[in-house]
């Protein structure tokens, strides 16, 4: 059976002598893997429809849990990722959230939406660390499993001084701490909380400086890699 599907490359790998998997996340499938035959060799015309980040509307042979390329028409390279380290560490941390921690068939329209917005925003010059913040919080709470700072996650409180608790899953009070609770400042819950609700056209307006920013990623981080696995691109981009 023929599926068209609009989607996007989270990553490719070579397989065989002359093709390549792609790891497809598609509006209507969710993520997928696509086999890409014969896209390897010198003369095949597909050939940037596995590049990393291309955006188009795929026509694939589906075959049980199986997807074939057939086509590929694309919408969007996103070419301007790759020419800035700091963008192109920002863009596959969306990537590989997507690709670590959705699940593998299952369509999340509104997930799609948001790493495509955040992509957009990327190549549009946008700063990248603020678009990763908005990014990792508002794709937690998509999946699940908000990184919860505003309100005590065992009380319910909201307290001047929080702090990020990784056993409960979020922030205490000063009253529910345990020993291990990690103090955070009232600027990075602060800048948290600001940069998941506002949109990307707000967003670039404030004056957020790049040491909040950080630490504000930080506490992402800490919270990703202490409940799922740690996003190699986020340490990366945190590194620059
Ligand atoms: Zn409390």
């Amino acid at each position: 059976m023929d599926v068209t599907t609009k989607g996007l490359v989270l990553k490719a790998t070579d397989y065989k002598e002359n093709d390549k998997l792609i790891l497809l996340y598609s509006l209507e499938y969710g993520k997928i893997t696509v086999h890409a035959k014969g896209i390897r060799k010198g003369s095949a015309k597909l050939k940037f429809c596995a590049d990393q980040f291309c955006f188009g509307n795929y026509e694939l042979s589906r075959l049980e849990d199986r997807f074939t390329l057939k086509t590929c028409d694309q919408l969007e390279s996103f070419y301007a990722l790759r020419e800035d380290v700091e963008t192109y560490y920002a863009a596959c941390t969306v990537a590989e959230s997507l690709a670590s921690y959705t699940e593998e068939g299952q369509s999340e329209p509104e997930v799609f939406v948001e790493a495509l917005k955040a992509l957009g925003a990327l190549s549009d010059g946008m700063e990248p660390l603020t678009v990763t913040l908005h990014f990792l919080m508002n794709f937690l709470q998509l999946e699940g499993v908000r990184l919860q700072l505003d309100r005590c996650v065992v009380c319910n409180k909201t307290d001047k001084k929080m702090f990020l608790d990784l056993q409960r899953g979020g922030a205490v009070c000063e009253f529910c701490r345990s020993t291990e609770s990690i103090p955070m400042s009232a600027r990075t819950v602060a800048t948290c909380l600001l940069v998941e609700e506002m949109p990307y056209d707000k967003i670039k307006n404030l004056n957020i400086t790049l040491q909040a920013l950080k630490d504000a990623l930080q506490v992402c981080n800490k919270y990703i890699s202490h409940s799922f696995s740690p996003l190699k691109s986020l340490s990366e981009l945190l590194k620059l």
